[in-house]
């Protein structure tokens, strides 16, 4: 049989200053898609392993992935999704392998995945399976369990399982295939939103319901069994975390088994609460830190969260602080990296920088530094995990050494939890006292290993963990954590 298989990843935060085009995906399609993912240990890269190992073909239509911002533009969603449609018209496909990321919006669209889902069904035909994998911060919604045949997410966070989780469906649709039979799917929404900083799946509130759902699949109880703890930062309708259970024992078992882990949820709804800790606080503490890196998480304008990158909140501090040893950080800012480079290497530039595109909580900082690098900004994920052997492309970069603070700033956002970000530009932060990272948990599987400290820093911004300072407007109320006395759905057995 010819398997399609397609990959179209964004994350979105409604309330980013920085909206989406469609170059931010770098598309590409047919073969490309195929060549980009081969061998690497992404969802696309698991479903070509699995496939590789039978006598089904695999049909490649499109790879795009996008870093979180704000909502994407119309046309450009209309012309990457026909692109898609297109593709898998001609594919003359019997099943789909769908990699997306759940929680992606577009100007008139809450719900890009179930948009992009209804278009697959109606190409497919009703009989045949589309597998859908998502990722941990999916935003579930009816549409999409209405369109797909069975949903898959990530079971880690920092996430390191794509490959695995691509693997996970690839295996369960030849399951599909094979018997000739549909599971039964189930999910379960819940009033409720929380913080990315305390939701890691290694330690904490969710580690045991991760380790629950997955003893669900390994005693073979389920197919597939997801906690969708959604990303907090997007005022949408049918906005909220929820659990998909797919099981061969029919709809009212996996309805039993996604209440019952969606009960656990809700009950541990309060440990997620984090504690941030203000910058000149954890400077110090990072000063009395015996070696480093001491790695400060700066979440508020983290940029896999939708952030832009361009914070100053640490910033401003860094640079005047009297430290012991070379500090970290990177900032989105073109001007600033237009004008290093006409200054040249070596050469000493004063400007303000940062605050580039979110000017309400951060302004611009006057700094004054020698240009120690200029680069193309394309480096290479290799942190095993998230995103690994994928190139990233941030235009042109420069490095500028500010006394201790090497700051590396950058046309475009990337993502900060791979410490090759900053060693692709020379800074290896193993020997630095002090590295910034715009993240507030996915760095923790390549930095807890370096890390002599790790400090969650109170700055102001657009993926802030104080969820209650951000003006949501449309968000189904009440919910918890922005409505305190929020009550569980009325049918849920606690
Ligand atoms: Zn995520």
């Amino acid at each position: 049989m010819r398997i399609a298989i397609a990959s179209i990843l964004q994350e979105s935060n409604t309330f980013s200053p920085v909206y989406t085009r469609y170059e931010d995906f770098h598309p590409v399609f047919g073969k490309a898609a195929l060549e980009r993912h081969q061998g690497k240990f992404t969802e696309m890269g698991g479903f070509l392993d699995v496939l590789a190992k039978t006598k089904h073909e695999a049909v490649p239509v499109c790879a795009a992935w996008a870093i979180t911002a704000n909502r994407m533009a119309r046309p450009d969603l209309d012309l990457l999704v026909s692109r898609f449609v297109d593709g898998l018209r001609r594919a003359r496909a019997g099943a789909l392998l769908l990699a997306m990321h759940g929680a992606q919006t577009a100007e008139g669209e809450d719900d890009v995945e179930g948009h992009v889902l209804s278009l697959a069904r109606s190409v497919l035909g009703p009989d045949q399976p589309i597998v859908l994998t998502l990722d941990l911060h999916a935003n579930i919604t009816r549409r999409m369990v209405a369109n797909a045949d069975a949903i898959a997410g990530y079971h880690t966070y920092p996430h390191i399982d794509m490959f695995e989780t691509g693997r996970k469906g690839a295996r369960l649709l030849l399951r599909m295939l094979k018997s000739r039979t549909r599971p039964s799917m189930a999910f379960r929404k819940l009033p409720l939103i929380i913080n990315a900083e305390n939701s890691q799946t290694g330690s904490g509130p969710m580690h045991k319901l991760i380790r629950a759902a997955q003893t669900l699949e390994q005693t073979g109880k389920a197919e597939a069994v997801s906690i969708f703890p959604v990303q907090p930062w997007m005022d949408i309708d049918e906005m909220g975390c929820a659990v998909v259970a797919v099981t061969n024992d029919g709809p009212p078992a996996a309805q039993r088994m996604a209440d019952s882990l969606a009960a656990r949820l809700w009950k541990s709804r309060r440990d997620f609460e984090v504690k941030l800790v203000s910058v000149p606080e954890a400077l110090a503490a990072a000063e009395k830190t015996e070696g480093g890196p001491v790695v400060l998480s700066e979440s508020s304008d983290s940029t896999g969260s939708g952030s832009p990158g361009d914070s100053t909140g640490v910033l401003r501090h860094l640079v005047k602080a009297k430290l012991s040893g070379p500090a970290a950080i990177f900032l989105v800012d073109p001007p600033a990296v237009a004008k290093a480079i006409q200054a040249g290497i070596g050469a000493t530039v004063r400007m303000s920088i940062g605050g580039a595109f979110d000017r309400k909580h951060s302004k611009p900082v006057a700094v004054s530094g020698r240009v120690r690098l200029i680069s193309d900004g394309r480096w290479t994920a290799r942190a095993r995990g998230y995103n690994t052997g994928i190139v990233t492309e941030m235009g042109r970069s420069v490095v500028l050494e500010c006394g201790h603070v090497l700051i590396l700033i950058a046309e475009r956002s990337a993502m900060t939890v791979d410490p090759e970000l900053f060693r692709s530009h020379g800074i290896d932060p193993v020997y630095c006292k002090i590295v910034v990272v715009k993240s507030p948990n996915g760095f923790r599987a390549a930095y807890e290993p370096i890390a002599k400290a790790i400090i969650m820093v109170d700055t102001p911004g657009v993926s802030t963990a104080n969820l209650r300072s951000l003006p949501f407007k449309r968000i189904p109320r009440p919910i918890y954590p922005l409505d305190a006395g929020t009550a569980p759905p009325g049918d849920l057995r606690l």
